[in-house]
């Protein structure tokens, strides 16, 4: 079994909605259980500006699925919620990023873990703060804290919007 970390974005179509949809489908995966979901922080967008505002978070899930497998559910999810892919870095109903896999690295055409902006973004380290710590070390050796000290600023603000999802219902592996 493997934690992993799933970031989670979208900046239309009620964005809060959105969140809560896609955990309901993350806890919806097989072979795999939410553990937590972070806090949820709105953000500027880092691509065009011509966009609303995101709403990220972060949920932490366990797995026994292998990282292919669950990008291709993250990304099945993705199509599923209506995502349309229209220009890079553009406004999108959900956004599913694998973050970070254990210790798993990967570069293939595809998929590439850790994700590779989880280093740069706060709109990604702060949710994972929320949940990890600003200790915790990631898989390049360096605390949170420090990485969200070096980051870009998206002006991370804490949203009201509570993802509310209660006591995680995870399906035992
Ligand atoms: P972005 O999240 O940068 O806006 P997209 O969501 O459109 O980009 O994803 C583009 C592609 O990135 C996906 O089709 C997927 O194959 C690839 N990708 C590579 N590594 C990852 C990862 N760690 N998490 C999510 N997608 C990834
Ligand atoms: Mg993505």
């Amino acid at each position: 079994m493997t934690q992993a970390f799933v970031g989670l974005g979208s900046n239309i179509n009620e964005p809060a909605y959105q969140l809560r949809q896609a955990c309901m489908a993350l806890i919806s995966l097989p072979n795999t259980c939410l553990i937590a979901v972070s806090s949820v922080y709105e953000s500027s967008p880092m691509g065009p500006s011509d966009q609303p505002p995101f709403l990220n978070a972060c949920a932490q899930i366990d797995t026994t699925s292998d990282p292919a497998a669950l990008l291709t559910a993250l990304l099945k999810i993705e199509t599923t919620m209506g995502r349309v892919r229209r220009r890079h870095w553009g406004e999108r109903c959900i956004d599913l990023d694998l973050l970070f896999f254990g210790n798993t690295s990967v570069q293939t055409e595809r998929l590439t873990l850790p994700h590779p902006g989880l280093y740069q973004r706060d709109f990604v380290l702060k949710p994972l703060a929320d949940l990890l710590g600003n200790e915790y070390l990631m898989p390049n050796g360096v605390d949170i804290g420090t990485l969200l000290g070096k980051c870009s600023t998206h002006s991370l603000r804490l949203s009201a919007v509570q993802l509310d999802l209660g006591e995680i219902p995870g399906t035992p592996l």
